[in-house]
């Protein structure tokens, strides 16, 4: 990190001062951790204060490749300088060379590009109605597409209309028709859901913000054959699976499966910008004829550089093999850890959790017991800790996380402990 002669002043005297802020002027739609970051590199965050923290959670996998890595800022700066934003309206020389890539890198012939996860997902969703009734023959308005429950794609309200967290869903509808829900990980309820109206399967390799729910060996594959055999399309949402978290450059490679389409967002912006796209082959994305569909800043020339440059690190760093090396070594760990505390412990690579016993604990006080530690993790739906760092993450850095993650069970012992309490824990890794 900079220097303290070069160091960016924070424009707020303290956390508190940065949280009341917040919590002043802006809407009250998130609950974060109580924590202020101020700056950041590669798997360290530092707060207004100056206390320093290990980031095992990598802003949900949009920091796959570290914070403010010196080649994609870099890329950045370079392209910003050049030429950053000129619509679809005409072309740019640095759009088609980002497609080329990411198509050479996938293995698919075509990728359209947007900016966020959720507007990768409505393009999966246009393409696979608009596939099934030029290529299918489904009715007119008939089309419809099958999701997983516990799914998680994003918040527009078409999304949020198919997903099965009450929450999401309340106060916001009417939905978008057309969605059918089945059980995940039950390739068997997928062939009973089929119809000769369905055009798609939509479905996350693991599903990340359910609570990384990782399926069994051989689901997807079994899925792929299902869809096969049915003439349904078969849509993986590798936005926070993919390029390389999960250990594989995409997460329904661990299968040895193919999808139809692929959705790629987060870790695609280098940490930097949102860059998201679905790659498909031809059949499927040819559907598309101009005006069918866009977006302002989609394939723009800043975030096509910072992609290109996003994608040359994880192949540079052999960030996939990495992901999958550390992921053991995390997983090994965090089992040996004797915890009452612990129900579970699982994960693909380096999307891993750590499922607690909430008649004992809650993830939020393991979570706000980590953050004295010095560590960054994330609560998922009450029981599960997310451990998801940088792929790069340096392996002293992550022994040190591990060793927080023991201090902090150990702490735990077995039993209840409030989170105002948890929060007094002295901070042993905030000094340099
Ligand atoms: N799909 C999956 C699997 C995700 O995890 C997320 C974000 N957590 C999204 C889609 C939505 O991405 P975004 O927040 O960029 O819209």
């Amino acid at each position: 990190m900079n220097s303290p002669s070069n160091r960016h002043e924070s424009p707020f005297a303290s956390s508190t001062d940065a949280m009341h802020a917040e919590a002043r002027f802006g809407a009250h739609n998130y609950a974060p951790l109580p924590v202020v970051a101020a700056r950041a590199e590669g798997s360290w965050v530092e707060d207004v204060e100056g206390r320093r923290y290990i980031d095992l959670m990598s802003a949900y996998s949009a920091v796959s490749f570290g914070h403010a890595h010196p080649r994609i800022v870099e890329a950045l700066c370079e392209q910003a300088r050049t030429l950053a934003v000129t619509s679809r309206a005409y072309f740019n020389d640095r759009l088609p060379q980002f497609l080329a890539r990411l198509c050479a890198v996938t293995g698919y012939a075509r990728a359209l590009p947007v900016n966020t996860g959720l507007e990768a997902v409505e393009t999966s969703l246009k393409a696979a109605r608009k596939w099934g009734y030029r290529v299918k023959g489904v009715a007119a308005d008939r089309a419809r597409i099958v999701v997983c429950a516990g799914n998680f794609h994003g918040r527009s309200i078409t999304i949020s209309g198919f997903s099965s967290e009450p929450q999401y869903r309340d106060g916001f509808g009417p939905f978008t028709p057309g969605f059918d829900t089945i059980p995940y990980n039950d390739a068997a309820a997928l062939e009973r859901a089929i119809t000769r109206d369905t055009a798609a399967f939509l479905v996350e390799p693991v599903q990340g913000e359910a609570g990384i729910v990782v399926p069994d060996d051989g689901y997807l594959a079994r899925c792929a054959d299902i869809c096969r055999r049915h003439d349904v399309l078969l849509i993986a949402d590798e936005v926070q699976t993919g390029l390389g978290r999960c250990g594989h450059l995409l997460g329904s490679m661990h299968d040895g499966v193919r999808p139809d389409g692929v959705i790629l967002g987060k870790a695609l912006g280098g940490g930097l910008l949102p860059v998201s796209a679905f790659v498909a082959d031809e059949r499927v994305m040819d559907v598309f004829e101009p005006g069918d569909h866009g977006s302002t800043f989609g394939g723009n020339p800043l975030g096509a550089a910072v992609a290109l440059a996003a994608l040359d690190v994880l192949e540079d760093e052999g960030l996939c093999a990495r992901a999958h090396e550390l992921g053991a070594l995390v997983l090994r760990e965090l089992r040996a850890i004797a915890s009452p505390l612990i129900a579970d412990v699982r994960g693909r690579g380096l999307l891993i959790g750590i499922e607690v016993d909430p008649s004992l604990v809650s993830a939020r006080t393991v979570v706000e017991r980590l953050l004295a530690h010095g560590v960054i993790s994330k609560d998922t739906h009450g029981t599960v800790v997310r451990i998801a760092p940088p792929l790069n993450i340096g392996r002293d850095v992550l022994e040190r996380a591990l060793a927080a993650i023991r201090a902090t069970f150990d702490e735990l012992g077995d039993g209840y402990v409030p989170v105002r309490a948890a929060s007094r824990a002295t901070a042993s890794l905030h000094s340099r």
